[in-house]
């Protein structure tokens, strides 16, 4: 069965872990579009680390990854806001693969940024299916995320340290 051994494909190249692949289709002749489905029913508050069950809503998302040949492959992906069984508050779960309001797959930036710095923006933007514009939105948002992380970086040094640097 062709379409059986394409979906078998299908699920070998996507594999992020704890997520199924519930269906796909071709948008043009050239865009695979593929449903995913969180296996996981559970997750974790980010503020009291307790485990709860309660999806208060969700949101689908639509995020572009690593190209297949001349297919462009879109995922179509749910993100679940669960509500925390200690102090009742809303959070939106962390998915592996994808950040939250970036358009795009880690695993597609992180290729991306690693070709722009091997060889150049055209060859990087050729290569996997996406325009300069493109890759300018995933170069600035990954300085975004670098600033971001850098406050918690700060947070792990000892006071000490940090009195030290305040003093420079
Ligand atoms: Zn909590």
């Amino acid at each position: 069965m062709p379409s059986n051994s394409l979906f078998h494909f299908i699920t070998k190249i996507i594999n992020f872990e704890g997520f199924k692949v519930t269906n796909y289709h071709f948008i043009t002749e050239n865009e695979l579009l593929i449903q995913l489905e969180n296996q996981e029913s559970l997750s974790t508050c980010p503020q009291c680390h307790k485990v709860t069950d309660k999806v208060h809503q969700s949101h689908r998302y639509r995020v572009r990854d690593i190209p297949v040949s001349s297919f462009d492959v879109f995922l179509l992906v749910n993100r679940r806001q669960f509500r925390c069984n200690k102090s009742d508050k809303v959070f939106s779960e962390e998915l592996n693969f994808f950040k939250k309001r970036r358009t795009y797959t880690i695993r597609l930036a992180d290729k991306v940024v690693k070709e722009v710095l091997e060889t150049d923006l055209v060859n990087a933007g050729k290569r996997n299916r996406v325009s300069p514009a493109e890759i300018e939105t995933i170069l600035k948002e990954l300085e975004l995320d670098l600033l971001e992380e850098k406050p918690k970086e700060l947070k792990r040094l000892g006071i000490d340290e940090i009195t030290h640097l305040c003093m420079w």
